[in-house]
């Protein structure tokens, strides 16, 4: 169907054709091992050296500081995790914020039955951190600070260089999921101190199930997995070579793009944030301006269930995506939407739309539209029903 209209950027994208052509080759012809050393596995391995050199180009960092990982989960886990055991001689305590991905979330959890003790920042309404606050809460047995580039949900920037240049200065190492960030932002692991950067290529148009770890040269961090001697044998395995493939060509259309497709993106998100605004008891998630992601807008309808509004709007055509997540027949409200001082009911009618390489003012137009027919409809039922 041609009229659907995609706004779902930030669960997924679709990979850039120009991309996919990239990965062709090495799951055809040219399918050698990029260890071995006949000729036809010198393209794999040309390839694989040079999909790390575009990686390391792209945040500013060298190309032995770059590991390539099966996502953003994996690089998240194998982050955390591997740096904290790696160091834990030096303490045993972590800092991070309430709105992380699962994926760093969850590797915390884990972490605490190993005896680390964890220290969630609170974030204020619009997402942000308090750098102030972080600085205070860094104490002497502190290994790691993690702390996301982007949010996923409502598109907070935290404020990476600040936080960076804090946890060099008290001698703390700081990761960030940069997942949500790479192509949107100017990434500098220089500039901004940052130790480990997490990436995956199917947020930028890129193949599913390939990412990319940075690891400042230096850092101790365990194994991920035991082996061979690819990732100069922190994380053994044959390399994804067509999927890396597809990940640095993509990187590089995203970084070719640039600002030039992030101003038309914001506008479409201005244009779409002000559209839903008007509609009556609606609300804005997250900040406003410079400290939002160019493709990001989340909105609360009073009186509106989440889940129930996706459906209609998938029916009308409109692909997005709710705050809330649907776990075993519960629905429970977003920690992100709950961090910012939400309610229960203001975070279950939450809708997140996130703008893309192939929306237009048309598909904009068309969401607002589709999205108050939905809520006017959804509402009129309810009052309907109450009376
Ligand atoms: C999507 C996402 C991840 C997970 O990446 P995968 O490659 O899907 O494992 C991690 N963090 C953030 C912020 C994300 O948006």
């Amino acid at each position: 169907m041609t009229n659907l209209i995609y706004m779902d950027h930030a669960a997924t994208t679709k990979i850039d054709s120009r991309a996919f052509e990239a990965m062709v080759p090495f799951l055809t012809e040219d399918y050698g091992n990029p260890s071995s050393i006949y000729s036809i596995s010198r393209n794999p391995k040309a390839a694989v050296r040079k999909a790390r050199d575009i990686v390391a180009r792209a945040i500013n960092a060298r190309s032995f500081e770059v590991y390539f990982t099966s996502g953003g989960t994996e690089a998240n886990n194998w982050a955390i995790k591997g740096i904290a055991r790696a160091n834990q001689s030096k303490g045993k305590h972590i800092i991070s914020q309430k709105t992380e991905h699962h994926a760093v979330l969850s590797a915390l959890e884990s972490l605490k039955k190993e005896g680390f003790e964890i220290t969630l920042l609170n974030v204020d309404n619009e997402g942000l951190i308090s750098t102030m606050d972080l600085m205070q809460k860094i104490r002497p047995d502190t290994v790691l600070v993690t702390i996301m580039t982007a949010n996923n949900e409502i598109g907070t920037l935290q404020p990476v260089g600040e936080i960076g240049r804090i946890c060099r200065e008290k001698g703390v190492y700081f990761h960030t999921d940069a997942v949500q960030a790479v192509g949107a932002i100017n990434l500098d692991v220089e500039d901004m101190c940052i130790d480990a950067l997490s990436i995956s290529a199917h947020k930028f148009y890129g193949p599913k199930g390939t990412g990319a770890l940075f690891v400042r040269g230096g850092i101790l961090i365990d194994n991920l997995l035991d082996g061979g001697s690819q990732e100069k044998g922190r994380r053994a395995g044959t390399e994804n070579v067509a999927g890396i493939a597809g990940m640095a060509k993509a990187l590089e259309i995203a970084l070719e793009l640039g600002d030039e497709e992030n101003l038309r993106i914001s506008r479409l998100r201005d244009k779409l944030s002000d559209g839903l605004l008007q509609l009556p008891f609606t609300k804005l998630n997250g900040p406003s301006g410079a400290m939002r992601l160019p493709n990001n807008v989340n909105v609360s309808f009073d009186g509106i269930e989440g889940e129930e509004l996706l459906v209609s709007l998938d029916i009308a055509g409109l692909m997005a995506s709710s705050g809330s997540a649907c776990t075993s027949g519960a629905l429970d409200p977003s920690h992100v939407l709950m961090a910012i001082g939400n309610d229960k009911e203001l975070s279950r009618g939450s809708l997140r739309l996130t703008l893309g390489r192939e929306n237009t003012d048309e598909d904009v137009e068309k969401a607002i539209r589709i999205i108050d027919e939905t809520i006017s409809r959804q509402r009129a039922l309810r009052n309907g029903r109450n009376r």
